[in-house]
């Protein structure tokens, strides 16, 4: 065999698995058909937390006033933020292949195909395996609508030309919040439309409601139970036409209703890999498929699509596989953050979730405006929620729409995780002023 390990996929997941099995002393290659880094690095997480930063001075220049700042010539130049951000994408792609490089995995730059169990084909060259690595993510779904092509996904939104005046963003998942939070801050007309009545679905129902309202009164349109019927082009950019309703126009179309694993091409059926039901690669607890000697990690896998949870997988891979150490991802208990203006953070249950499993559970919430919203004349209220097991006192879930929420959020998941009760929160004593201190205070 040319290798012990050979990865398809340098993303999150296949990096990481990479590295950890050439630590071990394996002799590990990785196939990368775009850019190393994958979605996170290149087109996700990484430059859409960016965006983000880069949006929130809108309203941080309009709070300043308040605080005492007279500024003026407030002008904002699109090109410079998608420069920079794109820079910054560039610099960590850098680092991705640097790690890679100085653990001697060899990088081939194309797409990979599997031939068997043991061989892998790129650019026309044959290489063979002991294992294989599947980490291949997933790509933005756009349905088969007429048209649908009009419409760009989050893999196109970081390169744009310059700012729409108008955009519709289909979806009401993580990427259509996000966008939606980003594009009106940078003065963009937004509409999102749905096509079910709720946003965010799996999410705290106090959440969700507390978002749509903040982002109706922010001016972010929405338009909910419409099914989108075909998208045609017009002079100025895209027409939207929907059942039982007025179609609707805009410079810009963003699909954002959900990401599909990436499985085609790569020669599963050859090796007799197998898919599920959902068409992701069908894998057991320690990421393996049902081909002894292939393993699949990632989005692909589509078990939670989150960056931290591919990373883990292509880590315990590794590890079982060259470390001589057998450990398995723990699904419980996973962190999650909707980075939306204002941005939301939830682990754990949620109330209904702890009412099925529990019976009884006791709620508290604090829903308070940050002092900095209050000086600021910013009518913008936080929502913290806590779920309590009532028979065990332990807190079971954490909800929380507000400025910085995600990083509230990240800290109190460490209590969470650890099972502390409802009492061993109110004994710990309150940090003041903070937004945080309510998780402390709540009665
Ligand atoms: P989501 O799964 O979050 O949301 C998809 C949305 O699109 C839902 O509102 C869904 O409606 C709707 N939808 C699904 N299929 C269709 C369809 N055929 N036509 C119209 N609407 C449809 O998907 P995203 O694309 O926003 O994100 C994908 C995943 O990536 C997330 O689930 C998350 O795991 C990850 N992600 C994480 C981020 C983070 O951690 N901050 C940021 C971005 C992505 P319905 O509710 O009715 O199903």
């Amino acid at each position: 065999m040319d290798y012990d390990l050979f990865v398809i996929g340098a993303g999150s997941g296949g990096v990481r698995a990479s590295r950890i099995a050439a630590g071990h002393g394996a002799r590990v290659a990785v196939a990368e058909e775009y850019r190393v880094g994958g979605t996170c690095v290149i087109r996700g997480c990484v430059p859409k937390k960016l965006l983000v930063y880069g949006a929130h001075f809108a309203e941080d220049l309009v709070d300043a006033r308040r605080f005492g700042w007279q500024l003026s010539g407030k002008a904002f130049d699109w090109a410079t933020l998608r420069d920079n951000v794109l820079a910054e994408v560039d610099r960590l792609n850098g680092i991705y292949q640097t790690t890679l490089d100085s653990n001697k995995v060899t990088t081939f730059h194309g797409h990979a195909t599997l031939v068997d169990t043991n061989t892998v084909e790129i650019n026309g060259e044959r290489v063979t395996a002991k294992h294989i690595l599947i980490a291949t993510g997933a790509r933005p779904l756009v349905p088969a609508l007429p048209g649908a092509e009009l419409g760009i996904t989050s893999n196109e939104v970081f390169h744009l030309d310059k700012l729409p005046r108008k955009i519709v963003i289909a979806g009401g998942g993580y990427i259509a919040n996000e966008f939606a939070g980003i594009f009106h801050e940078l003065g963009v007309d937004v509409t999102l439309i749905n096509r079910g009545d709720t946003l965010l679905r799996s999410w705290e129902p106090a959440l969700r409601e507390r978002l749509l309202m903040i982002s109706m009164q922010k001016g972010i349109k929405f338009q909910f139970n419409c099914k989108m019927q075909s998208l045609e082009k017009t002079e100025s950019g895209v027409r939207v036409h929907l059942a039982d309703a007025d179609p609707v126009d805009a410079d810009l179309f963003l699909w954002a209703v959900g990401r599909r694993p990436n499985v085609e091409g790569l020669g599963l059926e050859a090796a007799g890999v197998e898919l599920d039901e959902r068409g992701a690669v069908r894998v057991d607890a320690d990421s393996r498929t049902n081909v002894p000697n292939i393993y699949a990690v990632g989005d692909v896998t589509d078990r939670i699509q989150l960056t931290p949870i591919a990373i883990r997988e292509g880590h315990s891979v590794a590890d079982r596989l060259f470390g001589d150490k057998q450990w398995r991802v723990d699904y419980n208990c996973v962190p999650s953050a909707v980075f939306s203006n204002p941005p939301l953070g939830s682990v754990g249950m949620t109330e209904a979730e702890a009412k099925n499993n529990f019976g009884t559970v006791r709620v508290f919430t604090s829903d308070f405006r940050p002092m900095r919203n209050v000086l600021a004349g910013r009518n913008e209220r936080a929502l913290y929620k806590l779920v309590v097991d009532a028979a065990s006192d332990r807190v079971v879930g954490a909800h929380m729409i507000g400025p910085d929420a995600p990083e509230v959020l990240q800290a109190v998941a460490i209590a969470i995780k650890a099972g502390l009760t409802k009492a061993q929160f109110d004994d710990t004593v309150a940090l003041h002023p903070t937004m945080s201190e309510e998780l402390v205070l709540m009665r």
